[in-house]
């Protein structure tokens, strides 16, 4: 699937990727650079109903959409300043 929400809006501590960051392994083609050998935390993730909530056509609608869900867009902009 070339979503890549998950690869964008959570933080991942394995990859020290903050919040509502870009995973730099995520392709232009919505797919990971490093697939094979991702860490562990992206090779156990599942896709799940939270997927449908917030399903929208482009990437920054989706990620706008997971950290609303989550209460994560004030942390966003909090990093940003
Ligand atoms: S390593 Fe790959 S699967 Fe994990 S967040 Fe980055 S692009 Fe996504």
């Amino acid at each position: 699937m070339k979503c890549g929400t998950c690869c964008t809006a959570p933080d991942i501590s394995a990859l020290r990727k903050p919040v509502g960051v870009k995973c730099p392994h995520l392709g232009a083609d919505g797919l990971c650079g490093i697939y094979v050998t991702r860490p562990s935390v992206c090779q156990s993730y599942r896709p799940d109903e939270i997927c449908l909530q917030i399903n929208a056509p482009t990437l920054p609608e989706r990620v706008a959409n997971y950290l609303q869900l989550f209460g994560l867009a004030a942390e966003t902009q909090r990093d940003q300043r």
